[in-house]
C-alpha cells in the first residue's frame, strides 16, 4: 500500500464531519437547453426537454449551501451541457436570482462554461456580458473558464480569420469586463478524422498563435451505452499511447495526470433532469447514470457518506482487476471512483495509456 494510499485510509476511517475538511465541491449543471454548432465528437443531447431546469438551480443552491456553510470550498460551477452562446435559455439562466447567489456565496468559486467564439463578438456575446456585468448580479471579480470547443475544418481553412475573431474575445476578456477569464481550447478527437491527421499542428497553432492550450475532453461518456462507451475509451487510450510515443513533447494538459486532481479531495455532483449523481473523473467529470451514483439524500453528511462508500468499494473492486492493485495512481483512481466505473462496466484491465500508471500520474 502506497504512503498515499495509507492516507486516504486513514481518512475513510474518519467521520463524514470529519472529512468535510478534506474536500471541495464542484457542481455541474445541466441546464442549458439548444445549441447551433454540430462539433464533430460532441455526444450532447443538445435538445432536451427544458421544463424544469430552474429547479435544478434550487437544489444545487440548497447543496451547496449546506457544504458551504459546513467549511467546504465551492471551487467550480459548471454550466452546460451546450454552447453558452447559442443555448435558447442561457440569458434566463444567467439572470436566475439563485443561480447568482449561487455564483456569490464564495469568492473562490469558479464559473466553467463552453462557448464557441468563430464567429467573433456577436450580439449574444455581449448581452451574456451585460449581464455577467450587471452591478449586484455577480461578484466583480468572479473567475470564468471558458472551454472553447476546436471546429478543425475551419481553423485549419481559414486559420488568420479564425484567430483575428479570437483574440477580439480574447482583448474583450482582459479589458473590457471586470470578471477574471481564462479560456483554452477542447477538443474530442473520436469522429474527427481532421483532427486525428492534424492535431499535431493544431496543438502548435494555439499555443503561437492563440497564446492558450488545448486540452482534451472526450465527451463519450454521454453516450450512456455501455458498449460504445467501452469501445471508445480503448480506442481513445490507444489513440494517446500513440500521441505520447510519436510525440513526447506535444503538451498534452490532460488534468488525469495530476494524481490530486479530482480524486478523494473532490466531491463533484451532476445535475439532471434524471437526477442528482456523483460524478467519476476520467480525463473529466463525467456523466454516469448508474444507479450507484445517485444520490436521494443530498445533505452534506449523506453525500459524504456515500462518497467515501464508494471510494472503498473501489480499493475492494482493485483486486479483481489486472493491474490496479499495486498501480501507483490506485489512490487516485479509487476516489475518482474509476474503479467502480470499471465494476458497473464489468472491465478488468487498465482503461488509460500505460505511461499513466507506470510514472503515477507524473510522467510530464
Ligand atoms: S491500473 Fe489504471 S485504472 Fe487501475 S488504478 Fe492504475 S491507472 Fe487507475
Amino acid at each position: 500500500m502506497t504512503r498515499k494510499t495509507e492516507h486516504l485510509f486513514s481518512l475513510m476511517s474518519t467521520s463524514s464531519e470529519e472529512y468535510l475538511n478534506h474536500v471541495d465541491l464542484a457542481l455541474n449543471l445541466d441546464l442549458l437547453n439548444g445549441c447551433n454548432h454540430r462539433c464533430q465528437g460532441c455526444f450532447v443531447r443538445t435538445h432536451k426537454a427544458p421544463e424544469g431546469w430552474d429547479k435544478l438551480i434550487d437544489r444545487a443552491l440548497n447543496v451547496a449551501q449546506d457544504f458551504t456553510r459546513r467549511g467546504v470550498r465551492l471551487r467550480e460551477v459548471f454550466l452546460g451541457p451546450t454552447d453558452l452562446l447559442t443555448a435558447s435559455n442561457t440569458l434566463e439562466c444567467l439572470n436566475h436570482p439563485n443561480f447568482q447567489k449561487l455564483l456569490s456565496l464564495s469568492t473562490e468559486t469558479r464559473l466553467k462554461v463552453a462557448a464557441i467564439f468563430a464567429d467573433g463578438k456577436t450580439k449574444e456575446f455581449l448581452e451574456i456580458f451585460k449581464s455577467l456585468d450587471q452591478a449586484g448580479s455577480y461578484p466583480p471579480g468572479l473567475m470564468i473558464e471558458f472551454l472553447i470547443p476546436i471546429d478543425p475544418v475551419t481553423i485549419l481553412s481559414a486559420p488568420e480569420s479564425y484567430i483575428a475573431k479570437h483574440l477580439e474575445v480574447f482583448d474583450f476578456f482582459e479589458f473590457q469586463t471586470s470578471k477574471q477569464i481564462e479560456w483554452c481550447f477542447v477538443i474530442n478527437i473520436n469522429t474527427s478524422q481532421t483532427l486525428r491527421t492534424k492535431l499535431v499542428e493544431i496543438v502548435q497553432l494555439v499555443k503561437e498563435r492563440l497564446r492558450t492550450v488545448v486540452e482534451f475532453n472526450p465527451g463519450f461518456f454521454r453516450l450512456e451505452k455501455s458498449d460504445s462507451v467501452k469501445a471508445r475509451l480503448g480506442e481513445w487510450r490507444d489513440f494517446l499511447e500513440r500521441l505520447i510515443i510519436e510525440h513526447p513533447d506535444l503538451p498534452l494538459n490532460l488534468t488525469n495526470m495530476n494524481p490530486q486532481h479530482g480524486a478523494s479531495n473532490t466531491i463533484a455532483l451532476n445535475f439532471t433532469p434524471r437526477g442528482v449523481y456523483l460524478s467519476p473523473f476520467i480525463y473529466e467529470q463525467i456523466f454516469d447514470f448508474h444507479e450507484s451514483l445517485l444520490l436521494e439524500d443530498l445533505s452534506a453528511p449523506a453525500v459524504v457518506n456515500r462518497h467515501m462508500e464508494l471510494q472503498e468499494k473501489g480499493f475492494q473492486y482493485a483486486t479483481s482487476t489486472e493491474n490496479c492493485d499495486d498501480c501507483l495512481m490506485l489512490a487516485s483512481c479509487a476516489g475518482r471512483n474509476v474503479l467502480n466505473f470499471m465494476s458497473t462496466n464489468a472491465i478488468k484491465s487498465c482503461i488509460f495509456p500505460k505511461q499513466f500508471r507506470r510514472e503515477g500520474g507524473h510522467f510530464r
